[in-house]
């Protein structure tokens, strides 16, 4: 069988572009190699879809997957893509459960979180070293913790630890916040977040589990430490792009054209793992939508 459109990534981006593309009547597959949700599962609480002024991601997401399987989506998850030959006309998709082939394929595989690269970090990653505050916040209920970043997933993740953390320190390399104002207002208001300006983290240190972090202040040079339980980590995104031989920036992230296509004809690109100014839920919908309506134009041109 030969499917009009594979899309590749059960996120917010690759599930908006099923419900387009099933209205579309076209024969859709689409592929993770987890659950399916995408990132938004491990997020606590959103705000800032319209419509759903508080929602936690994990209910977002069971939406999403519900309005996509009401139009007849076919999904399979624990299928991991790790290529795509083009055949002009066609696309085979490569995966762990073989080969499928198609007319289009809509990459929507995101983002995986960025390692901080300290020494100690892989050694206690799992034993106090953590990159999900929803997954794993409750192990830290009145203790102390470390969030690394100044971006909105770090501040809006050490929010959420004040629920359970007696003290969550926010350790920046700058001496500002990249994230929303919004979220910057309600972490400097939060009596229980101090921040640690200007700072990286040189080493994380502890016997079975994390007991302390050492701090360098890139300006200073000077070596100070923390003594916590825990050090959560929001210091970037690596696209999950490797399977696909198509246009990308030095980072990784593939290049959109218009139409949210890509430099292979056939082959679309939707959500976080584009190149783009803004990663969210809102803006992985709307790219899923552009990305299975060119789809469905590209196959009325084949
Ligand atoms: C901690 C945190 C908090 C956030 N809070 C918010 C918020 O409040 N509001 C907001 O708008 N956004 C928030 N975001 C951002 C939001 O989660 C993302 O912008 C959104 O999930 C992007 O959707 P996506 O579909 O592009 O990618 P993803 O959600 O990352 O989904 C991609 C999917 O592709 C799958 N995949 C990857 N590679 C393969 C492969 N080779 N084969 C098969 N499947 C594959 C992955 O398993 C994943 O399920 C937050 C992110 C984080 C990390």
């Amino acid at each position: 069988m030969v499917y009009d459109v594979v899309i590749i990534g059960g996120g917010p981006a690759g599930l908006t572009a099923g419900i387009y593309a099933r209205r579309a009547m076209l024969q859709t597959l689409l592929l993770e190699r987890m659950g399916i949700g995408g990132q938004i599962i491990v997020t606590d609480l959103v705000e800032n879809f319209p419509g759903f002024p508080e929602i936690s991601g994990a209910d977002l997401a069971a939406k999403f997957e519900q309005h996509a399987l009401k139009f007849g989506l076919e999904t399979k998850n624990m299928v991991d893509v790790t290529g795509i030959e083009d055949k002009g006309k066609t696309k085979i998709v490569k995966t762990t459960d073989g080969d499928i082939e198609t007319k289009t394929v809509i990459i929507a595989s995101g983002t995986t979180p960025k390692k901080l690269g300290a020494k100690g970090e892989l050694q206690f990653t799992g034993k106090g070293v953590s990159y999900c505050a929803t997954c794993d916040g409750f192990f830290f209920r009145d203790k102390t913790v470390v969030v690394v970043g100044g971006g909105d997933s770090a501040i809006t993740e050490a929010i959420y630890l004040t629920k359970m953390a007696k003290k969550v320190y926010i350790v920046h390399r700058r001496d500002k916040l990249r994230a929303e104002k919004i979220n910057q207002e309600h972490a400097f208001a939060n009596p229980k977040i101090s921040f640690v300006w200007d700072s990286v983290i040189e080493e994380i240190v502890g016997k079975q589990v994390v007991e302390k972090a050492i701090i360098r202040n890139v300006k200073t040079k000077e070596l100070s430490e923390i003594k916590t339980d825990g050090v959560f980590i929001y210091v970037g995104l690596i696209p999950n792009t490797g399977f696909a031989d198509v246009e990308k920036d030095e980072g990784g992230f593939i290049v959109p054209y218009p139409g949210q296509a890509t430099s292979v004809k056939g082959i679309f690109v939707a959500g976080d793992c584009r190149v783009t100014p803004l990663r969210q839920i809102t803006t992985a919908v709307g790219d899923g939508a552009i990305a299975a309506v060119s789809a469905e134009r590209y196959i009325e041109g084949l």
